[in-house]
């Protein structure tokens, strides 16, 4: 039987990406029905918004999309089809790994950091406004027990169901006392049902220095929304960069896959776009919908990739973003 997948090109080098990926999927032999679905600026004028209904039903009804990045307007223009997409499907929960490759060169080997980052709220709850126009504007930080809970709960689950060792929170309740204190107290009470799990807490500006100075002795990190997005592009960058940073989000019973960068826009239609994070985006895909063993030979085809040089040039290589994808899937298909 075939799997039916919400596929979302997006917009900028998403096109180009999800196109490596699903070559890549093709290739392991599992079998696709694919549900293309449009979203973002480029489709504003057909629908009169960038994330029109079906989009969203298609999503509900398949229970797993591959989406990917969608450029969201900078200070003006319509709310980020991303985070309405997350919010609409109640993806709680946003997965963001970053794990040593072999081939790209870094500071620190060992790397295996796992970013849970709350996607409900905090400041990306939109709620903000003028005060005085272009005098004062306000942004209303909500951090509530419901979403904190479960996304601690989340983190703790996770570790238990992929063998990982422990969980940091990471807040900033010294200052943000009322919100990030919430957040910190739930997260301990939580932790205390999992003694079988490491738990420890960090100040977020101490976590980024820590991540920088000591990344291997970090597991996984369960943030707030604006604090997980910040330092999982930070562990990203400890790794290789946003090319090769998979994602995902889950909601209760929807997961939607997309890789932790945005659109990339300057690469646009250029063929330099690294694929390896939508192609590992997808091999996360593949863990969830039950086909663990494709999922693996996608991920070592990537790490013999790298070690082989058949990769773009953020990594090290000096393939095209079609190129590195072919070398991928040939790879799977081979063994
Ligand atoms: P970005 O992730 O698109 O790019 C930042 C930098 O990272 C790029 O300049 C490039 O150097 C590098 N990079 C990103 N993807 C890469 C890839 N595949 N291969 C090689 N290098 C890569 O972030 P940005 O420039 O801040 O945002 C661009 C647009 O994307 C914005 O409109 C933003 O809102 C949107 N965005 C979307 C998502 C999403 O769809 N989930 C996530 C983040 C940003």
């Amino acid at each position: 039987m075939a799997y039916r997948i919400t596929l979302i090109p997006g917009d900028g080098t998403g096109p180009e990406l999800v196109t490596a990926a699903r070559r890549v999927l093709e290739a392991t032999g599992v079998a696709f029905e694919w549900d293309v679905q449009e979203a973002g600026a480029d489709v504003m004028g057909k629908y009169g918004t960038p994330l029109p209904e079906q989009v969203l039903a298609s999503i509900r009804a398949n229970k797993v999309a591959l989406k990917g990045p969608i450029t969201t307007p900078i200070g003006t223009g319509f709310r980020s089809v991303n985070v309405g997409l997350r919010l609409a499907l109640d993806l709680y929960a946003n997965v963001r790994r970053a794990r040593t490759l072999k081939g790209i060169p870094v500071c620190h080997e060992g790397v295996d950091l796992v970013v849970v980052r709350e996607n409900t709220e905090c400041l990306y709850a939109g709620i903000e406004h003028d005060v005085i126009p272009n005098v004062a504007a306000e942004s209303i930080r909500i951090i509530t027990r419901q979403a904190s809970e479960r996304i601690v709960r989340f983190a703790f689950d996770y570790a238990r169901a992929n063998g990982r060792r422990k969980v940091t929170a990471v807040h900033k309740a010294n200052i943000l006392k009322a919100t990030d204190g919430l957040y910190l107290r739930v997260a301990q009470e939580v932790a205390a049902h999992y003694p079988d799990i490491e738990f420890n807490d960090r100040i977020v500006d101490n976590m980024a220095m820590q991540l920088v100075q000591r990344p291997y002795e970090y597991d996984i990190l369960v943030c707030p929304n604006l604090f997980g997005d910040i330092l999982s592009d930070l562990c990203s960058g400890l790794v290789g960069g946003l090319g090769v940073a998979p994602g995902a989000n889950f909601g209760h019973d929807i997961a939607v896959f997309e890789p932790v960068h945005g659109s990339a826009p300057k690469y646009a239609g250029t063929d330099r776009a690294n694929p390896l994070a939508a192609i590992l985006t997808a091999a996360m895909m593949l863990e969830h919908t039950g086909a663990p063993a494709a999922a693996q030979r996608i991920e070592r085809a990537v790490d013999e990739c790298l070690a082989a040089e058949e990769c773009t040039a953020d990594v090290g290589g000096r393939l095209g973003t079609a190129a590195t994808g072919d070398a991928v899937a040939r790879r799977v298909a081979r063994v």
